[in-house]
Parts: structure tokens; C-alpha cells; sequence
């Protein structure tokens, strides 16, 4: 049933953000026991699935003015995801379909991604949307995990207060981006870490935008094609001859070495060793572009570039 209390979504607002927003206006003390109006699955509120039961229950608040399509394209991560989810999970979410209602679709190797699990902000968003709406807000273009600085003040994201550690990977103790740019725990004034951007992080930026720009309309396909024409093999067997192996091993140290060590401990969870220890497939070439393995966004927007395909991508984005 429709509550006519919920706020409108704000432009790019996550729609898990609304909760945020409509238990700080209720004036009340606890805020699973007030959201719970709305939905019971409450549980998890990180920005870390693509889909989870309260995003249907919450779609259901505004279908009706928004339309299904624009609850997903704009206030849900899923244009990002999309063209790196299982087809079956795409076409689920792309249908609106009712067994969305209890369904979780979570991308793949989420616990190695460094920024799935936890709420960012932008400082300077967060004082302009105070000024307009009266109120901070959590956004869709923060939240994407390949993406390290604001989309529209090109500011590196926030996500960590440095002297306590606080996080937001729930809302039950703070729910939203701090105004005076304070830790609510601690009070400390929280900054973001001086840091040159790169070019190559300055790509990922730009790309990981455009994704959940359009990402919805975007095939895997036509971008796995390309890797394996660069890579020089349309497909491997499934056996490997010894000197196929060699030559496959080296491709992927020649990528493990091209990549560099403060994007992986910007993006990644895990030191370079664990990484490209094996037992990990996230960044390992040829499961992702001959076994179908599906990788994080993050780790398939890195191999393109090392592969010079950004003009690939770019032109499916167009
Ligand atoms: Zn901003
Ligand atoms: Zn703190």
C-alpha cells in the first residue's frame, strides 16, 4: 500500500536512500522498528546487491508517478551491473516481473570489491543538497564501485571517517551524509585523501558514469568478442597444450605487472599477492574472456583498457 508519507525520490536518489530520508524527518528513535512500515526486509541495507526484496517493496511506492523503468534506471545500480549480470537476472530485472518481490540478485565477487559494501557521499553535494532539498541524500553515481571521485564536483567520494573508522554500511546508527562534513560518531572532520588522479583512474571514473548512464542497453557480448581478438584466440580448448599455457601465463603476468599497485588498493580488498594468487578468478584474463566467468564491472573495465578497447567500450556506449 502506497505511504503518503515517503518523500519523492530526488534526482539519481538510491532508492534505499527515501528510508534514510523519511525515518530522520519521523522524529522517532529506531530505525529498523519505523522503516518496517514499508518493508520488512530491512535486514541489509548496504548498496551492495543489485537487487534485494525492500528495492520491489519500495518500487511499489512509486511505480505509479515514476514507472518501472525509471525506478531501476535511476534510483537502483542496476544500469552499471547490467551488461555484466547473468541473462537471466538482467532480463528478470529489465521485465519488472513479480518474483522480484523475493528475490536478491547480488553481483559476482562483491567481497574483494573495496567500496561495494559501504555508503559514499560527496562533501560538496552533500551542503548543495541541503540548500535545494532541505536534506542530504544518498546517490546511485556515489555508490558505484569503479568509480573513485563525485560525478558532478569531479571531488574524491567519502566513505570513511579516519580516526574512528566509521562507515555507513547500515543505517541503524546514521542514516545520512553528514551536512558539516563531521564523522557523526566522532566529530572528526572527515576528509578525503590527497591523492593525483591518474589518467587510467580518471578513465574508470568516466566509465563506470556512463554505465549507469546506459549501462541497460549495453551487451557483454560485442566486448568479450573484442578481448578475445586482442587476446588472439577466438576460443581455447578446453585442454591446453603446454605451449598455449605458457603463452596464456604470460599474458595474464604481463597484465598483473601492467596494473598498478594504487588502483588495486583503490578498488580491490585484497594486496596484489592475494589477488593474483590463483585461487582468485577476479582478475585472471582468460576466465573472464573464455570461460564465461563473470567478472565484477571494475575488473572488466581494467582489462579493456590494458587491452586498448576503450573505443570499443565507448562506442557501446554511444
Ligand atoms: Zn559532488
Ligand atoms: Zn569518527
Amino acid at each position: 500500500m502506497r505511504n503518503r508519507y515517503l518523500p519523492s525520490l530526488l534526482p539519481h536518489e538510491h532508492v534505499l536512500s527515501v528510508l534514510a530520508r523519511w525515518f530522520d524527518v519521523s522524529g522517532r528513535n529506531d530505525f529498523l522498528n519505523t522503516v518496517r512500515a514499508v518493508s520488512n526486509n530491512v535486514n541489509s541495507l548496504s548498496p551492495m546487491a543489485v537487487w534485494r526484496p525492500v528495492y520491489w517493496d519500495l518500487s511499489r511506492q512509486f511505480i505509479e508517478t515514476l514507472g518501472w523503468e525509471n525506478v531501476i534506471g535511476q534510483h537502483t545500480l542496476f544500469p552499471y551491473y547490467a551488461p555484466f549480470l547473468r541473462q537471466l537476472d538482467r532480463n528478470l530485472l529489465l521485465s519488472g516481473d513479480e518474483s522480484l518481490a523475493s528475490i536478491r540478485i547480488k553481483p559476482v565477487q562483491q567481497n574483494l570489491i573495496k567500496h561495494a559494501q559501504h555508503w559514499r557521499w560527496c562533501q560538496s553535494c552533500a551542503e548543495e543538497d541541503y540548500e535545494q532539498y532541505g536534506t542530504s541524500y544518498w546517490h546511485t553515481y556515489h555508490q558505484l564501485p569503479s568509480a573513485l571521485t563525485c560525478y558532478r564536483h569531479n571531488a574524491l567520494l567519502l566513505f570513511q571517517c579516519t580516526r574512528c573508522g566509521f562507515k555507513y554500511s547500515h543505517f541503524q546508527r546514521h542514516w545520512l551524509p553528514p551536512i558539516d562534513g563531521r564523522c557523526r560518531e566522532c566529530s572528526e572532520q572527515i576528509s578525503p585523501a590527497s591523492m593525483e588522479i591518474p589518467p587510467f583512474i580518471h578513465w574508470l571514473d568516466t566509465a563506470s558514469y556512463y554505465l549507469q548512464q546506459c549501462g541497460s542497453k549495453v551487451e557483454n557480448e560485442p566486448l568479450i568478442k573484442a578481448m578475445r581478438e586482442k587476446l588472439g584466440y577466438e576460443m581455447l580448448p578446453q585442454h591446453l597444450s603446454v605451449p598455449l599455457r605458457a603463452e596464456i601465463t604470460q599474458q595474464q603476468r604481463d597484465f598483473e605487472a601492467w596494473l598498478p599497485e594504487l588502483v588495486i588498493r583503490n578498488f580491490f580488498n585484497r594486496s596484489c599477492d592475494k589477488l593474483f594468487d590463483g585461487t582468485n578468478q577476479v582478475l585472471r584474463l582468460s576466465a573472464v574472456a573464455y570461460r564465461a566467468r563473470i567478472a565484477p564491472p571494475v575488473s572488466v573495465l581494467m582489462m579493456l583498457n590494458y587491452l586498448e578497447l576503450e573505443s570499443v567500450f565507448d562506442d557501446l556506449l554511444a
